[in-house]
Parts: structure tokens; C-alpha cells; sequence
């Protein structure tokens, strides 16, 4: 590798979150200089690797590669309201169940990538519906 870059991030491949996506990377600095993982549900499945109940480790597998390759260090996990990879906002009892659950499996990922690489720092953001709109929070665990 030439040059490697210092961030990652993981999101849903929702259609409706690309472009807010795209602009508050430009926002944050990190458009360009950044790996993109855009997958179902975004950390749903490593979530439910940490916990044992997916077998599937493919995004554990590309973080790697990441660090490895490319020398990344810096992760930014983000989960959205209204997740067809979790069934949508109707497969909740509410928003609070929705929102402990999305934050919830956030966490989980986090865990599982710093018990792997303990030098990394995870920043974690709900994308939450605003209006016609999205809009990014800081998640804290
Ligand atoms: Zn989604």
C-alpha cells in the first residue's frame, strides 16, 4: 500500500441515508480519506457475531483488512431509525425499544472490535429520523 487512511465507517445501505451520509462525512473531515462499509442493518450482523447467535464474521473479516491494509484506526459505527434489515419501525413496540435495541447492538460491535484491536477508537452515531430528514447523534456507551 502506498498510502493507507485513518477512518472506516459502517452504515446501511439504505438509499435514504446516502447522500445525508455523504455530507456529514464532508462535514466530520473524513470524506475521501475513508474506508466504506455499506452493508444491511450496518452493525447488526457483528453484533450478533459477538453474541454468537451469526456465524457470518465477514464484517469482522473487511475491519481487518482495513487495519491491516490499510492502516486504519479510527471506526465509525452507525445505526438508523426505520431498519428494513430489522424489520422497521413497526417491528418495535416504540421508538425507546427501537432505539435500546439499535444503541444496543452499536455497543456490542464496538466491544468485539476493541476486544480484537484494543488501539482502535469507535466513535458511534444513531441516525435518527428528523422531520422529512435525518439527522446523526453521538452515542455514548
Ligand atoms: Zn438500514
Amino acid at each position: 500500500m502506498s498510502h493507507g487512511c485513518k477512518y472506516l465507517i459502517l452504515h446501511c445501505m439504505d438509499y435514504r441515508l446516502q447522500s445525508v451520509i455523504e455530507e456529514w462525512k464532508k462535514t466530520k473531515g473524513v470524506s475521501g480519506d475513508i474506508d466504506v462499509m455499506s452493508i444491511a442493518g450496518s452493525c447488526k450482523d457483528l453484533a450478533n457475531y459477538a453474541i454468537g447467535t451469526c456465524e457470518s464474521n465477514f464484517v469482522m473479516a473487511m475491519i481487518t483488512l482495513a487495519y491491516e491494509k490499510h492502516g486504519v484506526r479510527n471506526i465509525i459505527l452507525t445505526q438508523h431509525e426505520d431498519c428494513g434489515a430489522y424489520g422497521g419501525k413497526t417491528a418495535f413496540a416504540g421508538d425507546e425499544a427501537e432505539k435500546a435495541k439499535v444503541v444496543g447492538d452499536m455497543i456490542k460491535a464496538k466491544k468485539a472490535l476493541l476486544d480484537k484491536f484494543p488501539d482502535l477508537r469507535v466513535e458511534m452515531f444513531r441516525i435518527k429520523l428528523a422531520g422529512e430528514g435525518w439527522e446523526f447523534e453521538a452515542v455514548n456507551d
